[in-house]
Order: structure tokens, then C-alpha cells, then sequence
């Protein structure tokens, strides 16, 4: 399963962030797929979608979907020199699909900031230079290797030693590797390098747990926000102090609370759907009386794999996806009535499927 790996400098308020995580968290028993690791927090992805459906349609139970946040702790300057837990650190976020890197946007005279003040965009830039360090490391192991190759005109070999330059040029300009341009036949050789600074990449502001209504008038904010805009990075701001208080609510609690606060989404409603878009991840549903559930995609699969999803028979059997989509469901009102005004597709294997298609998989067994 894909995971989300939460960074940040020590004392940012990272460890408040995944409590909260853990604590709304999922029961894993219905996600069997999901680690069981202290270091692994389960997230079920808010979805209105699911809602509706469960009132048209109203199952037994619903189901939503789950995916995974890693906490990966312990970050130090020099973490890419291997000082402290740094080549721990490397190989932790080695293992992720995306990074969600919290940062400090709040002030308090009682916790102390690694460097002294409050400084949300030095924070950013000392782990991205960690970061930044450790691929220039990998580049320029493998440039050696490939160098030698390029010389004698091997074909291929060429192409790499021009890709690796580049990469080079950007990381000593301390640029991360997802700044650099490359065509998609590159892009493919560039994946193969693992690079740290190639995954996708979130800020989360946390913000003082009274600012959150007013977090645009945070000047930390702001710079965030400008920085990332230059990465082409998503922030979303958060207050960790108040998640934490949320995650202990249920349901309509819940509601009130947020309403008192004013704002119409947590914090870590909000960070979660943003990082499974990050991850690339989208959702189908399956809608019958016994349940209606939410299943994870990664995108741009074909409907068999989908199938494979829920189980493996389902896949190997695969005959059809009876489909049709979430608004034409809604629109229509019922099943019965989406297949009246043919909205509901026969697609087969080669069929691509969307994000919010309901499916129903017809197999053999
Ligand atoms: P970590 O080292 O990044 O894991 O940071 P922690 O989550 O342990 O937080 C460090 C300290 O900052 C703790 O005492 C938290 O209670 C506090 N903290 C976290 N978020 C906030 C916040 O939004 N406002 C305030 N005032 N304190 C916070």
C-alpha cells in the first residue's frame, strides 16, 4: 500500500499531528491490508460521496477507505553526512510515496526552536538540503559508473550520463530533483533512481490553535505558502494543538466543535484528502444493501486490477464492470432508474476507471 511519510524539524509539533492521526485512527481490522506499526497511522478518507450513497441506497453498514501516514522521526542537520539518526532518517523517507513536511508556523515562548526563532522557511530549506545532499550522493555514485560507458558512445549509457548531469547541475544549485524538466522517456530513467527530492511533496503549516480562523494574516504563513508556490507544492494549514483535541471527539461532538471554531473541515480532513491526491490515489465505490464502501485506486488502472482490489477471484474471474458514475447515480436517484436511462456502462477489461464510478464486478468463479 502507498504511504505519506510526516517530516519536519524536531519540536514543529509532528508527533501531536500523527497522535491525533492515531487516535481518530482507523480500526485496522477492516483494512487487513494496513501495517501494524507503531510508526504507521491508519487515516480513513472523508468522503460526502459515501454519505449520499449510504442514504440512497441505505446498506447494513458502510465502509470507508483507508491509507496509511508513516511518522518518520529524528531528522538532524547532517543527516545526509550519516551524524545521528540520519541514515535512518534517509531510509525511512527512502520507503514513502510522498512527503508531508510539517512545519512551524506557531509562536511560543515555552517551546524552543531548534535554531533560535521561528523561521518556517529556514526550517523548510535545512531538510530539503538533507535531502538535496543525499541524492547528490546517489548521482554522482552512479555517474562514475556510467561515465565510463558514456565515453566508449554506448547508447544508452549516454542517455543516462546527460540525465545525471542535469540532475548534478540542479542538486548543486540545491535544487530538488523535481524542479528539473524532463521528457517522459527521461522521467522513466529517473524514477529508477529513487531520488528523495523526485517525490511529491506537501507543506503543513501548524498554526497556533487561535489563529487558525486568521492563518492568512500569519506572516509565517505567508512565506510558506509563496515558498511552495515555487515548488509547485500544496499547503495546508493546520493547527496540531487543536487536531489532537478534535481526534478525541466522535461524530456529532465533532461537528460542534469545528462549528464553534468555525471553520467547516479539520485541519486533518483537509491534509488527508490532499495527500491522497499527492499519492495519486482516487476511489470507487461498490454500493449494495449489505454495505456501501469506499475502495483505493491507484490511478489509471484497468477495471480487472480494480476487481483485484476487493479480491484476488475477482480479478482472475473478471468477466465484466457493470459502472455507472457517482453523479449520474445521484442524478438518477436509484439503481433501477440509472439503468432505465442506460447510465449504467458494461465496460470490460481494458476499460480505465474513474475516480467515483460505482461498480459491479460480474466474475466467474
Ligand atoms: P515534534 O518534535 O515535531 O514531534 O513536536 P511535538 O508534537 O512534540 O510538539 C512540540 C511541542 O509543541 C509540544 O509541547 C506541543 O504541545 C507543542 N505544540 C504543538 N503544536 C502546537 C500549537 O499549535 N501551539 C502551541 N502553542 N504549541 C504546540
Amino acid at each position: 500500500a502507498l504511504t505519506a511519510g510526516i517530516v519536519g524539524l524536531p519540536n514543529v509539533g509532528k508527533s501531536t499531528l500523527f497522535n491525533a492521526i492515531t487516535q481518530a485512527g482507523a480500526e485496522s481490522a477492516n483494512y487487513p491490508f494496513c501495517t501494524i506499526d507503531p510508526n504507521v497511522g491508519i487515516v480513513e478518507v472523508p468522503d460526502e460521496r459515501l454519505d449520499k450513497l449510504t442514504e440512497l441506497v441505505k446498506p447494513k453498514k458502510t465502509i470507508p477507505t483507508a491509507f496509511e501516514f508513516t511518522d518518520i522521526a529524528g531528522i538532524v542537520k547532517g543527516a545526509s553526512k550519516g551524524e545521528g539518526l540520519g541514515n535512518q532518517f534517509l531510509s525511512h523517507i527512502r520507503q514513502v510515496d510522498a512527503i508531508c513536511h510539517v512545519v512551524r508556523c506557531f509562536e511560543d515562548e515555552n517551546i524552543t526552536h531548534v535554531s533560535g526563532s521561528v523561521d518556517p522557511i529556514s526550517d523548510i530549506e535545512t531538510i530539503n538540503l538533507e535531502l538535496i545532499l543525499a541524492d547528490l550522493e546517489t548521482v554522482t555514485k552512479r555517474l562514475q559508473r556510467v561515465e565510463k560507458l558514456a565515453r566508449v558512445k554506448d547508447k544508452e549509457a549516454v542517455i543516462e550520463f546527460n540525465i545525471l548531469t542535469k540532475l548534478r547541475d540542479a542538486f548543486e544549485d540545491e535544487k530538488p530533483a523535481r524542479s528539473v524538466e524532463f521528457t517522459d522517456e527521461q522521467l522513466k530513467i529517473v524514477k529508477g533512481l529513487h531520488l528523495l527530492t523526485q517525490k511529491p511533496i506537501l507543506y503543513a503549516a501548524n498554526v497556533g490553535e487561535d489563529e487558525l480562523l486568521a492563518a492568512d494574516q500569519n506572516p509565517h504563513v505567508t512565506k510558506v505558502k509563496a515558498f511552495a508556490e515555487g515548488d509547485n507544492a500544496e499547503v495546508i494549514i493546520i493547527s496540531a494543538k487543536v487536531e489532537s483535541e478534535i481526534a478525541e471527539l466522535d461524530g456529532e461532538e465533532k461537528e460542534m466543535f469545528l462549528e464553534e471554531l468555525g471553520i467547516p473541515e479539520s485541519g486533518l480532513d483537509q491534509l488527508i484528502k490532499a495527500t491522497y491526491n499527492l499519492l495519486g490515489l482516487a476511489t470507487y465505490f461498490t454500493a449494495g444493501e449489505q454495505e456501501v464502501r469506499a475502495w483505493t485506486f491507484v490511478k489509471g488502472i484497468k477495471a480487472p486490477q480494480a476487481a483485484g482490489i476487493i479480491h484476488t477471484d475477482f480479478e482472475r474471474g473478471f468477466i465484466r464492470a457493470e459502472t455507472v458514475s457517482y453523479d449520474d447515480l445521484v442524478d438518477a436517484g436509484s439503481m433501477a432508474v440509472a439503468k432505465e436511462r442506460g447510465r449504467v456502462r458494461l465496460e470490460g477489461k481494458e476499460y480505465i476507471v474513474k475516480d467515483g464510478d460505482v461498480i459491479h464486478f460480474r466474475f466467474n468463479v
